[in-house]
């Protein structure tokens, strides 16, 4: 090769052109260019030649479709190297037995793609058998409003499970499933977002309803949070048993509540019956006692008077008697009265504990204890079954009393539910948080081995230091710390989180603000 540069050769082959008296076509030009550069003589491209030939290979296979593509694209670069590679591997792609003679197990045809030094799988009949499953199963997920679809499924499945089926019709009848497959993918997870809303809005009108009633507003509002997307089976899990939560306390709250109802209406109704009797005793009472006035005016001896007294002082019994029965009536009355609003007031009061005692935390919608003991039992049981580590971490806010100290309750308040926002989002799905205590955490991790446990830790601290927490408008950097176990074999979930606290109680003596395994 010369080490002349390429501008000083088209230079010299110009010259040379003239000097040789050669007429200057691109060819002439060509050759002499060559003999300058000491390149070895080639003769010229012939893309177009070249073009045809590609155009006129069949492309019945993927992998032939595929090789010409490549053929053709080194055409237009008009490169040899890349044309003998295209068209040798191609060569590979014509099947060895004709079409229609495939036996399941016997390749259909030689497949033999190397493709970053790895071989690809032959195209097999257990291949194509093997779409088949995966189209079948994951048919369920797409539902079978469709009828079109269904069918188109079910002729794709019968094409795909025939021995010896004509490729280039199977190939087309995927074409066709994909497109429509893509709708029907669409039309899931539009189906889903609706059904979602729905569910959000019925939530919300229940909340709604009852305002008076805090306890159910609590309920309402984690039901919310927990049927808000990313979506697990877990969580739905959860929204489930939540809702049966709400409807079991509402259905008692209201019948406890009905009857209440029922008991004072029957006290009223008997009461006003009393006040009537009374108004109608003391009304005869009064008649007698006027016409017994009336015969003492009268009267002209005292013999006449005698009997009229005895009237008088007997309907004064009577109305005596009558207005101590009435007055005990009405005082038997009032104690039931007190006693039915004394259970309704223990009913609220039995609400509200139970309420409490629900899986959720109100002040940062993570779980509580009691929901953190039914998640740990949960994820025990998984790691029995499946054999993957579970890592736990507990975390507890630094200098969180001071915090308290310089800017209040209601601003810690606010700050515990920052961290457990920002914990939440910046954890995956699967994990679940809990507050353990008053400004302690604990993060339960499935599948998940310790350093990578120790990783997710420190990704939230790095998280936190993002997004300050606003006081107002004041920007404070929360942190915590935390130590992370890995549960071992045999070991509780409460020793493993007991191993978690002594971890963070040296991370707290270290300094705080940092992590550590244990
Ligand atoms: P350290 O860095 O060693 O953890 O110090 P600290 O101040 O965070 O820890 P300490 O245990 O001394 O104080 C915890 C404080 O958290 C005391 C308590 O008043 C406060 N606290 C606990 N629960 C709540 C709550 O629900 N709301 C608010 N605002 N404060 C809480
Ligand atoms: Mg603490
Ligand atoms: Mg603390």
């Amino acid at each position: 090769m010369s080490d002349k540069k390429p501008f000083e050769i088209a230079r010299e082959t110009l010259k040379q052109l003239t000097a040789r008296k050669l007429v200057p076509t691109p060819s002439n030009y060509q050759t002499l260019y060559n003999e300058i550069a000491g390149i070895p003589h080639m003769p010229p491209f012939p893309a177009d030649t070249l073009r045809d030939i590609a155009k006129a290979l069949p492309t019945k296979t993927p992998g032939q479709q595929k090789q010409r593509g490549l053929l053709e694209y080194a055409i237009d670069r008009l490169n040899w190297e890349g044309v003998k590679t295209a068209l040798v591997a191609y060569g590979g792609f014509v099947p060895v037995t004709p079409p229609g003679n495939g036996t399941p197990g016997v390749p259909i045809s030689l497949v033999d793609d190397e493709v970053g030094g790895a071989t690809a799988p032959a195209l097999t009949a257990e291949f194509m058998a093997q779409i088949g499953r995966m189209i079948e199963y994951s048919q369920p997920a797409l539902g079978n409003d469709d009828v079109r679809f269904t069918e188109q499924t079910e002729a794709l499945l019968t094409a795909l499970r025939q021995p010896g089926a004509d490729l280039a019709n199977v190939k087309q009848m995927l074409v066709n499933y994909s497109h429509r497959l893509s709708f029907a993918a669409e039309d899931q997870a539009e189906i889903k977002d609706a059904l979602l809303k729905l569910l959000h809005l019925v939530f919300e009108n229940i909340g709604d309803l009852s305002l008076d009633e805090q306890w159910l507003k609590g309920q309402m509002d984690a039901l919310m949070s927990a049927s808000t997307p990313p979506l697990t089976l877990r969580r739905l899990d959860d929204v489930e048993r939540r809702l049966k939560d709400v409807i079991f306390k509402q259905k008692d709250a209201k019948e406890r509540a009905v009857q209440a109802q029922n008991e004072m209406r029957e006290m009223l109704a008997a009461f006003i019956d009393r006040l009537s009797q009374m108004a109608s005793s003391s009304g005869v009472f009064y008649e007698k006692l006027e016409s017994s006035a009336r015969l003492i005016e009268q009267a002209k001896t005292l013999a006449e008077i005698a009997p009229v007294l005895k009237d008088v002082v007997g309907a004064t019994r009577g109305m005596a008697q009558d207005s101590k029965q009435s007055r005990d009536e009405l005082h038997a009355m009032r104690v039931r009265a007190m006693a039915t609003d004394a259970e309704v007031a223990k009913l609220h009061q039995e609400l509200d504990r139970v309420s409490t005692q629900a899986r959720h935390d109100t002040l940062t919608g993570t779980l509580n204890r009691k929901g953190l003991d039914e998640a740990m039992e949960r994820e025990l049981s998984t790691v029995k079954r499946k054999e993957t580590p579970l890592c736990m971490a507990l975390l507890d806010i630094d200098n969180f009393k001071k915090l308290n100290d310089t800017m209040g309750h209601a601003t810690g308040d606010a700050a515990l539910a920052h961290l457990a926002t920002v914990a939440r989002e910046s954890m995956r799905p699967q994990d679940t948080l809990a507050r353990y205590g008053g400004e302690e955490f604990v993060i339960l991790m499935p599948d998940t081995p310790l350093d990578k446990g120790i990783e997710a830790m420190t990704r939230l601290q790095r998280e936190l230091t993002k997004r300050f927490f606003l006081a107002g408008t004041e920007k404070i950097l929360i942190t915590f710390s935390a130590g992370v176990a890995q549960l071992a074999p045999q070991e509780s979930g409460g020793d493993a989180i007991r191993r978690a606290d002594q971890a963070m109680y040296l991370a707290k003596r270290a300094g705080k603000n940092r992590v550590l395994g244990a």
